[in-house]
């Protein structure tokens, strides 16, 4: 029998469940129906389009209806929204931007309408009319009003991924750019520490970035836009983009008495099946399993809307696929680095009340001696017991991606640190080391889990009095010129064992070094030369520095 499949949504998931259902089954009726004017663009590729990185706006348009025709026989309706789904009759209503009505029965209706730029009822909102990045109409009036305009400055309101690409493209434009950021960091995936690598970095690229700062009201002058802080500052702007996140697009789904989680997302089950069972749901508009922590998420990401896609028409067309979960792996660039993660942050683990350790390396990208080696600074959080990986987190200028992938793919077989150790990967001077970064951050969060060494953390040391501990600084007399943690006793490791009497026999040491690696080389000695009390501060000062003094 013929089925009718009907898709609301024709981007992400949307054109990847249709044409794998397509593949599957070359007898269904399916039709999209997509609000916009396009279908399948490259969502995450608008910011590069505003800079010129992405020079052709065909680029930005990955299918199109007439394609989508041709190769998967799906007939694709743009500029028609769906807006009513009756579930009983198993109808549909449809409205086109011309303003015809119209009514459209399915077998299996499928919903893929993404998540939406929150826009909060700020004073002065409405008046401003700021932009925001979600399709191409967005992108093609942000780069109109900068190609018409040009503005001399731009504030990016939010420091999530979206926002700090958009600021990357404008500052490429020319264009001044500020950040406004209402938590103490960008990148909310990753954890205060790894982010401020990139506060320090954005900062040096001349962006001007405000942390711990909401907008209170936007105000239209006669110079552009005046923001005005909760804190009382002011930014004076030509152009404002809002990108403090997105909200699932439930509308439809509510209306139709469809199932809505806690967190605000559409409730689907394993077979990404909603609360009515000839109704299917995917992509940014849907609450998810956290595969770490298997607590319901919203997680907002192509690579599992893709996936979902290709489950429901599987699923649809009779395959016994199930979507396990998603586990957060993304990546963004930030101006010249990378910051990747994969799993729960630590912020999540600890609101959970989920037990876990963490350990911080900072690798060479490739072989020390080879030409461009760049550091690549690595947090992996995993369970002290077992060893099992619960998340992990990157920032570095290459290879970023290759490892938070290796990472990611341990986590997804319920690794250990210990499977981290164990990877063999691909060496070869310009791409890696024998020992690859990530066997190291094995090899370190093992060394903690077997009791090799005992850690402490940037923030435990941050509030410890010298007085009362020793803190101990082994790295050369240049690495320490005019950088170091106040109050700390200064030993190069090579001069350890000839001044052990020094130290004081009676007081806790911690030691650290410029990376971990001699601080846990230092921790070997002095235990095995009778002092008990001793750790190594994990990550030493590149993790400390940022995160103290950034
Ligand atoms: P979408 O791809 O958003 O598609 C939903 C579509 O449904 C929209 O076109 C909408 O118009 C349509 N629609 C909604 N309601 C209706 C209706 N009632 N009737 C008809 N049509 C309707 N993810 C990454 O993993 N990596 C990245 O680098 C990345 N970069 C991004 C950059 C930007 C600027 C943006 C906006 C997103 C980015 N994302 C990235 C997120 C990624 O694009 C989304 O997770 C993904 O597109 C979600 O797919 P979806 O099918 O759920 O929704």
């Amino acid at each position: 029998m013929q089925k009718k499949v009907l898709i609301v949504g024709g981007v992400a998931g949307g054109a990847s469940a249709a044409a794998r259902l397509r593949r599957l089954d070359e007898k269904a009726k399916i039709i999209i129906f997509e609000r916009g004017e396009h279908i399948s663009y490259a969502n995450c590729g608008l910011p590069y389009y505003v800079s010129g990185v992405i020079s052709e706006r065909d680029a930005l348009l990955v299918q199109t209806p007439q394609g989508m025709k041709g190769r998967f026989e799906v007939d694709v309706r743009t500029q028609s929204e769906v807006t009513r789904i009756f579930p009983m009759q198993k109808e549909i209503e449809i409205l086109e931007k011309n303003g015809r009505r119209y009514i459209e029965a399915y077998d299996v209706l499928i919903l893929s309408p993404g998540a939406a730029p929150v826009r909060p009822p700020i004073p002065g909102i409405n008046d401003v009319e700021p932009f925001v990045v979600r399709n191409v109409t967005d992108i093609d009036r942000i780069k109109g009003y900068i190609d018409t305009q040009h503005p001399k400055t731009a504030a990016v309101v939010g420091g999530g991924f979206i926002g700090l690409e958009m600021a990357e493209n404008l500052h490429v434009r020319g264009v001044e750019t500020t950040i406004i950021e209402m938590s103490n960091q960008v990148m909310a995936p990753l954890d205060y520490e790894m982010a401020a690598i990139l506060h320090d970095h954005i900062f040096n690229k001349g962006v001007n970035l405000i942390l711990e700062d909401g907008v209170k009201a936007f105000t239209k002058n006669d110079k552009g836009t005046l923001i005005t802080l909760q804190s009382g500052s002011e930014v004076q702007t030509d152009m404002v983009i809002l990108a403090i996140g997105v909200k699932p697009e439930i509308k439809l789904a509510k209306e139709a008495g469809l199932a809505i989680g806690d967190l605000g997302g559409i409730k689907v089950n394993e077979k990404l099946q909603t609360s009515d069972p000839n109704i299917y749901a995917l992509g940014d508009a849907i609450e998810v399993k956290n595969f770490v922590t298997g607590q319901p998420a919203l997680i907002p990401l192509a690579g599992p809307a893709n996936k979902q896609g290709r489950i429901v028409a599987d699923v649809i067309a009779g395959k016994n696929s199930t979507y396990e979960g998603t586990q957060g792996t993304s990546i963004a660039k930030v101006f010249d680095l990378a910051a990747a993660s994969t799993g729960a942050n630590e912020k999540t683990l600890k609101k959970l009340g989920i037990p876990y350790e963490v350990s911080f390396t900072h690798s060479a990208s490739n072989a020390g001696y080879y030409p461009g080696a760049t550091r690549l600074s690595t947090k992996l959080i995993f369970d002290r017991k077992s060893g099992r990986i619960l998340g992990a987190q990157i920032v570095g200028s290459q290879g970023v991606d290759k490892r938070i992938d290796d990472i990611a793919g341990v986590i997804r077989h319920y690794g250990t640190v210990f499977d981290l150790q164990d990877l063999e990967l691909a060496y070869a001077p310009p791409f890696s080391s024998a020992k690859d970064p990530v066997n190291m951050a094995g090899y370190v969060a093992g060394n903690i889990i077997s009791g090799d060494v005992e850690i402490v953390h940037w923030h435990e040391v941050k509030d410890m009095n010298p007085k009362e501990i020793c803190i101990l600084d082994v790295r050369t007399i240049e690495e320490r010129k005019g950088k170091f943690i106040p109050g700390s006793l200064h030993i190069p490791i090579d001069e350890l064992r000839s001044r052990l009497s020094e130290l004081p026999k009676d007081k806790d040491i911690v030691v650290y070094c410029e990376i971990g690696l001699r601080g846990y080389l230092a921790y070997r000695i002095l235990k095995q030369h009778g002092f008990t009390h001793v750790k190594d501060l994990s990550g030493g000062w590149v993790t400390y520095y940022p995160a103290v003094f950034g």
